[in-house]
């Protein structure tokens, strides 16, 4: 069968509407049974977060990003890419999203102990989904409180593409959190299509320059161009401004010459498990 599908869709051209064949079945059973594995991989604690340092100009470690990871015994390391969508669509990503952030507030209750990590804030990637919940700000709200979590060492990573429905309501749950501490920053900014309108009406802390951008900055004037433009840009709207994807020294010095303070990125550490990550930190001054 997947032979004679196969034979007509080459036959049909490459422009063909192909409606149906064996392969297609194969990617809806390949989903739907990822689907029901993933609804209960919270039960099985087979999530994971792992940790990737932000530092400062002078290397100085700022606190880190949390990065999900789910750790299947057959399938492996499951990159979030491959699920977090699938999450959203489902609306697991509620559950899901609420057990990253109460394991992040736990992880920066034990932090307070250490000197080191006192001060350190952490960047949890939240979904649209979750924003779009009216009662998101106060479930945020009591998961610091519980955690008893001064929650300015929180920051809410949003995507651009998330606002594009419900701004208004994006706003207005902002404002909430705000008052109380919990900080904004703008993930993969300059991806989306109309980073300038929330950029105008976003309640945001940081901007944090897409690591597409980031990538070719040495070698591609027009990367070098936009780069130096969003950071002027920011500065002068008074956000601070992260890098990602910074993976060697002459990507850090050129941002740095632009005015960026901030960084994330290979070159200073990868995502890691949270006992890494610790271990790690004694190459820090
Ligand atoms: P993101 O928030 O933009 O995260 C940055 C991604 O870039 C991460 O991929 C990270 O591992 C990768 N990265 C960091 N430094 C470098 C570098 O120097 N070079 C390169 N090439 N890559 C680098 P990751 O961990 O696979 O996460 C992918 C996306 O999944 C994240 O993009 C975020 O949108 C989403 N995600 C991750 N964790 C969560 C979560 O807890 N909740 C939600 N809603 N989304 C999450
Ligand atoms: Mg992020
Ligand atoms: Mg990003
Ligand atoms: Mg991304």
């Amino acid at each position: 069968r997947a032979d004679i599908a196969m034979y007509q869709a080459k036959k049909a051209g490459r422009n063909a509407l192909i409606f149906f064949n064996p392969e297609m079945q194969d990617v809806i059973n390949a989903r739907a049974s990822l689907q029901g594995e993933l609804g209960k991989a919270l039960e099985k604690r087979q999530f994971h977060l792992y940790y990737q340092i932000q530092v400062d100009s002078s290397h100085h470690p700022l606190g880190a990003e949390v990065l999900i990871r789910w750790i299947h015994p057959e399938r492996g390391l499951v990159p979030p890419d491959q699920f977090i969508p699938l999450a959203e669509d489902t609306g697991l990503i509620l559950p899901i999203g609420q057990w990253v952030l109460e394991t992040a507030c736990a992880q920066l209750k034990a932090w307070e102990k250490d000197p080191l990590t006192r001060d350190f804030v952490l960047a949890v990637n939240v979904s649209a989904r979750q924003f779009g919940q009216v009662d998101f700000a106060a479930q945020i709200q009591a998961t610091a409180h519980r955690h008893a979590v001064n929650p300015r060492r929180l920051k809410l990573e949003l995507t651009e593409s998330m606002s594009a429905k419900n701004i208004e309501g994006i706003i207005t749950i902002m404002n909430t959190l705000k008052a109380i501490g919990i900080g904004f920053s703008l993930d993969d900014f300059g991806t989306g299509y109309s980073s300038l309108q929330h950029l105008k009406k976003l309640p945001l802390d940081q901007l944090k320059i897409d690591q597409s951008f980031v990538r070719d900055l040495a070698v591609d004037s027009s990367d070098n161009a936009i780069v130096r433009t969003i950071i002027v840009m920011a500065n002068s709207l008074d956000l601070d401004v992260i890098a990602e994807g910074v993976e060697t020294e002459e990507q850090q010095q050129l941002l740095m010459g632009m005015g960026c303070s901030r960084y994330q990125g290979y070159l200073f550490g990868k995502p890691v498990p949270i006992k890494e990550f610790e271990a790690s930190l004694g190459s820090f001054d």
